[in-house]
């Protein structure tokens, strides 16, 4: 079963990691959110990508989920001491990753060229896609101006209030090579438990995401191909991160419904948590088929159980 997973970065590479367990390399494309990257220390930086390919390649800080295990922070200290900004931890291994891209993107190679060498060089199989090889910006709009996504989540840690987003060059930004090509061929697509807002919205709009995404004339297109949705608002508050607070400000009660809601026309069939399972009735009467099971990704044994949960849901959901 040939499957496409749009993720951001801690929730999206958990359930990522997971498919990678239960699917051939093969039939596993991820295509990953690019719109938080930024640039700093003259670094071009990838947070969900790099979050994406570490987890994937077993190289993930367990404790915080993104960054590097074993770690250690001699560049950034001393780069702080010289009274350079250190509000963005960059640790010393992670700094060898944003060095090479950075080099690389300089002499103009594409940055879906540069994750696949990566991904060679850190032994994952399967396919790992930027959403596009031209830069998105997300910006938010907050009760203190516009801020850039950086700048926001982690400089202000999300504290100003939300009152909207904006994807700067979404319009013009292309899906990277083998996006659009993953998607028409694609048996399903899940959209991990990643950030509605700010991780998986500039996704669905780079590669135009519709409900039936396949071309003229495929079989399947009438029927429409599964399109499954995990929630990362679990029992009323996120897992991890702002997407509850995002939601509240947005004036909207943060939930698993407001999730499915979100992705409601698009998706097809919607993960619920066991803890969320009274909402299956109201998620039903948004014409989504549900599959309750637990959604929290403590191990990586839940890792693997969710996602082969995900594979045989997909199988029902018609
Ligand atoms: P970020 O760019 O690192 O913030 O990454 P994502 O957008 O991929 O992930 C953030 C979202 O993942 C948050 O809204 C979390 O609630 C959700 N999340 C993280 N871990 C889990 C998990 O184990 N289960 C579920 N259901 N959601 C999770």
């Amino acid at each position: 079963m040939k499957i496409v997973a749009l993720a951001g970065g801690v929730g999206g590479a958990k359930l990522a990691h997971g498919l990678a367990q239960v699917l051939p390399p093969e039939d596993l494309t991820v295509i990953v959110n690019t719109g938080d990257d930024f640039e700093h220390y003259g670094l071009y930086i990838c947070p969900d990508l790099d979050t994406v390919c570490y987890t994937l390649a077993g190289l993930a800080n367990p404790d915080t989920g993104w960054g590097r295990v074993d770690e250690t922070w001699t560049v950034i200290e001393n780069a702080s001491l010289l009274g350079g900004p250190d509000w963005f931890r960059l640790g010393d291994k992670d700094l060898g990753t944003h060095l090479e891209r950075t080099r690389r993107l300089k002499e103009g190679d594409s940055l879906s060229n540069i994750t696949r060498d990566f991904c060679i060089a850190w032994g994952i199989k399967l396919t790992v896609l930027p959403m596009s090889d031209q830069p998105v910006r997300t910006m938010v709009e907050t009760d203190e101006g516009e801020l850039a996504f950086q700048e926001y989540f982690v400089n202000r840690r999300c504290e100003p209030k939300v009152k909207g987003f904006r994807f700067d060059n979404v319009d013009k930004a292309k899906p990277a090579p083998g996006a659009k090509e993953a998607i028409q061929t694609a048996d399903a697509i899940v959209i991990c438990p990643s950030n509605p807002w700010v991780s998986i919205d500039p996704i669905l709009k780079v590669i135009s995401l519709t409900p039936n995404p396949l071309p003229p004339g495929d079989v399947r297109r009438d029927k429409g191909i599964p399109i499954v949705a995990v929630s990362p608002i679990v029992g009323g508050q996120a897992v991890k991160g702002p997407a509850a607070k995002m939601y509240s400000e947005l004036g909207i009660e943060p939930s698993a419904f407001a999730v499915a809601k979100h992705y409601a026309g698009l998706g097809n069939g919607f993960i619920l948590d066991q803890i969320d399972s009274q909402l299956t009735k109201s998620v039903r009467g948004l014409n989504m088929q549900i599959c309750v099971t637990n959604t929290l990704m403590k191990s990586h044994d839940d890792r693997k159980l969710l996602a082969s949960d995900i594979l045989d849901f997909i199988g029902e959901v018609v």
